[in-house]
Order: structure tokens, then sequence, then C-alpha cells
């Protein structure tokens, strides 16, 4: 660095002002009222530091570094302070079509399992208490009853997530011993739940029978020795085999698995608990189905299909869960009571299955019809449009939603959306990219996705209070 140069910088350097004299400006007193002199502090520091690197960098290339006043500091402090006041989880509009999104926090619950989460935060409650004797209860209690009624189950038991109940039910009834299970089924769910790797934490040991198109009933039967400790049969949630296939279906496997004294145990993944087929979706085995066909136990999600929170949900014969709720996992995998509090009036709803479609919010959503977000589309079209102007066309568009979550993968639901496309017709998938990174940067992230050179908004997620939400955000955005 030049003679001259230094001396400009160090005379930049003394004029920028002590951090003391910064935090007692006035500027600075209505953001230590908000955040606290601590938060203020610290971002202050920051700030200068900032400053005084950037000054040093430009200086020695040659250039000159902007004054800094108080107001400017005040200004960098305040925004740094609100950015970093943002809750990291944020509330997203998902226009991906995909219902059940995984990496959106899957199944949206309804009103009634809201409030009953806000009163097991906020209140005290009777988790483990057991109301009618006064002495200490089992948390499972307060909602096996209710499962048992819904699957026609025996005993149920319920777990932090399916991927858990799996782990869970291999750990207390097949450690050290052998899992009999179809090379068709040995499936990959997304986020590193693999089959043969959960058998392995369980200790148990995988003994894979058939091949990847075909398995027969004499495939299990050959593989059944000494050593079994049960049979288990995976839904394959993400994939479909077509073509030259054969699986053995439950009601030939039970048989099988009975005669030899061992239990069948399903991963039914999704589970759904009453027959989609009545609303006009694909049909997806229901976990009443899946005992009734044999099966010992079955494992599903609470908030894939089911509708609710994060949970995994074991029921079947009452031995068995006995042995399963006894095992030293079992207390490690336990749900909280936010879970168990939004978990029950989810399955209260579906005693009265007359009004399940209306007031299940995910099945509101996968039925939603193609015309309802049609006129949505249309509504929604000059907003949009107005909000990216000229550079883009916004058209109105059949789409097709996806369920997600792995349930009945190669079904897709009729759906209409806003499709965006380069106004001069280029080609162009950086602009596009660039655009969709922009929606992602609003306050309540917009996201779409892209395929066919065109951003695609999928508006079946959007029902009417979103959609006003999302009307005065492109508003906002647009100013
Ligand atoms: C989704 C799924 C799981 C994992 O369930 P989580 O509730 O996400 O832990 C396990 N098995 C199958 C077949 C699934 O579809």
């Amino acid at each position: 660095m030049s003679e001259v140069s230094a001396n400009a910088l160090n005379a930049l350097l003394a004029r920028v002002p002590s951090v003391e004299r910064v935090l007692s400006s006035a500027p600075l007193e209505p953001l230590i009222a908000d955040y606290g002199r601590t938060r203020v502090l610290a971002a202050v520091r920051a700030v200068l530091d900032a400053w005084r690197q950037s000054a040093q960098a430009s200086v020695r290339a040659g250039g000159s570094a902007e004054p800094l006043d108080e107001t400017r500091i005040a200004g960098d402090v305040s925004r740094a302070l609100a950015a970093d006041a943002q809750s990291r989880l944020r509330t997203v509009f998902n226009l991906t079509g995909t219902v059940l999104h995984t990496n959106l926090g899957r199944a949206l619950l309804p009103d009634e399992a809201v409030r009953a989460v806000a009163a097991a935060l906020t209140q005290p409650v009777n988790l483990e208490f057991d109301l009618a004797h006064g002495s200490r209860g089992d948390r499972d209690d307060l909602i096996d009853g209710l499962i048992c009624e819904l699957t026609g189950a025996e005993a149920a038991t319920v777990v932090n997530n399916n991927a858990a109940a799996v782990l869970l039910v291999l750990s207390a009834l097949a450690s050290k011993k052998e899992v009999v299970v179809s090379r068709g089924e040995l499936v990959e769910i997304g986020g590193a739940f693999r089959i043969p790797d959960i058998m392995n934490r369980a200790g148990a040991k995988l003994r894979e029978v058939g091949t990847t198109n075909r398995t027969h009933l004499k495939d299990y039967r050959e593989a059944i020795g000494p050593r079994t400790a049960m049979l288990m049969k995976v839904h394959c949630s993400n994939y479909a085999i077509s073509g030259f296939t054969k699986a053995v279906e439950l009601d030939e496997l039970a048989p099988l698995a009975h005669e030899h004294g061992l239990p069948l145990a399903v991963d039914l993944g999704s589970g759904s608990l009453v027959d989609l087929t009545q609303w006009g979706l694909p049909h997806e085995a229901t976990v009443r189905e899946t005992l009734e066909a044999g099966a010992d136990l079955v494992t599903f999600s609470g908030d894939k299909l089911l509708g609710g929170p994060q949970a995994g949900l074991i029921v079947g014969r009452a031995d068995l869960i006995a042995r399963i709720k006894g095992h030293p996992l079992k207390r490690a995998l336990r749900v909280g009571k936010l879970t168990l509090a939004a978990l029950e009036p989810v399955l209260r709803l579906y005693r009265a299955p007359e009004f399940l479609r209306e007031r299940l919010t995910t099945l509101r959503l996968l039925t939603r019809p193609a015309p309802e977000m049609h006129v949505c589309a249309q509504r929604l079209l000059p907003v949009l449009q107005g909000t990216l102007g000229e550079t883009y066309e916004v058209s109105v568009e059949p789409m097709f939603s996806q369920i997600g979550s792995g349930a009945l993968p190669v079904d897709r639901l009729p759906s209409y959306g806003l499709v965006v496309r380069d106004a001069q017709g280029r080609r162009s998938g950086r602009a596009l990219c660039k655009l969709e990174e922009r929606l992602r940067e609003w306050p309540r992230p917009v996201l779409g996705r892209i395929a066919d050179n065109a951003l695609r908004f999928d508006l079946r997620c959007l029902e009417a209070e979103d959609e006003a939400a999302f009307v005065a955000q492109c508003r906002e955005q647009r100013a």
C-alpha cells in the first residue's frame, strides 16, 4: 500500500465512532428498546467490523471508502437485526403440486388439532395421569382406544414416526434373528430410510427372498428356518414395478407365517384409514383391510394420508404390542404431548365419515375439484402478471398434482395452475431459475416447479385464506 493510501485509510478509520458512542446515539434508542442491548451491541460490532474490512479492501485497491456516520450505522444495524429476528422456520406457499410434501412438512392439520396443540402448550394436561384413579397413567391410553376402533386392531401404540415404528418392531421382535422380506420390497424412502439399514440397526438379519420383479410363496417357505423371527411386507411407496411381476399377497402369506407360528408385519407407509375410492382417489389398502388380510402388525405414518402430525402408529395383536411397548427403545422413541394433542382430534374426524372430506385438510386438498383451481387461476392471472411485468407471460393451464409422500406413486390428480414463460418465447432456463429464486426470497416464499421451460404453480394447495395472502404479497412486491 502506498503511503498516501495508508494515511487516507488511517484517517478514515480514526473517524469511525466508538461502539459506545454508537450505542448511546439517538437512532439506536428504539432498537435497544425492541431487541435489547445485548443483541444491538453484537449487531453494532458486526456492522463496524464489516465496514472496516471493506474500507481497507477498497483503499488497498486504490479506491476510497464511503464515510460511516451514526445514521448509516443505525440503518445497517436495524436491517441486520430485523433479518436475524426472522424465524428460520418460515411459512411458504406450496404451489409445487405435491400435496403431502415431505420437505414442506407433509400434512396440514385441521383447526381442531391446532386448538388442541395450543391448549396442551399453555396448560397442564393429563399426559401420563389417570384421572379416574388419581394415579400414574400411560400416554398411549389416551389414544389407543380410538386407533383400535378405527382400524379394528386389538392394540396400538404410537412413536415418533414410521421409521421409528419399523425400527422398534424389528428391535423388539427380531433382534439377533432373521426377517424374511421380498427383494422387490427392499425400498429406500427419501432421507436415508432403507429397509436393509433399519434391519441392521435393529440387530435383525435380513433374509431376502425372490428377485426384484418376482417373488413366490415357495421363496418365503424355503427361507423359513429355526432362526426366523417374522415375515415382513413393505409397501413400495415411491415406485411401481410393472411388466412381468409377481408378489405374494397377504392372504397367501399370512397362512404360511401362522403355520410356522411366526408373526407377519406390514410396513404400510402411508396407511389410509378409509377407502379413498369413494372420493374418486386411487385405491390404497387401508390399515383395517391389511389386518383383516392376516397381518399381525401394521406400521404407518401419522402425517401422510392420515392427515395428522408426524407420528408412527403400530397396530395389531395385543401380545406383540405388549412386547413392543416393553422394549427400552419405546421410551426413546415415544411421542410428546403435542403429537398426541394433535393426533386425537384428527382421528376423531374419522368417526364421522360423512364430514371427513370437508374437515380433514389433507383429504379436502386431495379431492379439490379441478374447476376450483381453474377459477382461482383465472383470478390470480392478472395479479401475478402485474407483479412479474412484461418480461414474462403468465397463462392458466391444466396440470397434474401428486399426492406425495410415497402414497400411490403412479396416480396423478387433475388440477389447474399458473404457468410463467419468457414473453419473447426464448427458452431461457437461466432467467426462469432467477425468477424462481426471486420468488423464494419473498417474505413468504412462493415455491413452484420448473418443467418444460416454464415455471409452474399448481393452485391445489392454495385455499381461500392463502389466496388472499398470496394476492396481498404480489401487490406488495410490485410496489
Ligand atoms: C414414508 C414411509 C416410511 C417412513 O415414514 P416416516 O413417518 O417418514 O418415518 C417408512 N416406510 C414406508 C413404506 C413409507 O412409505
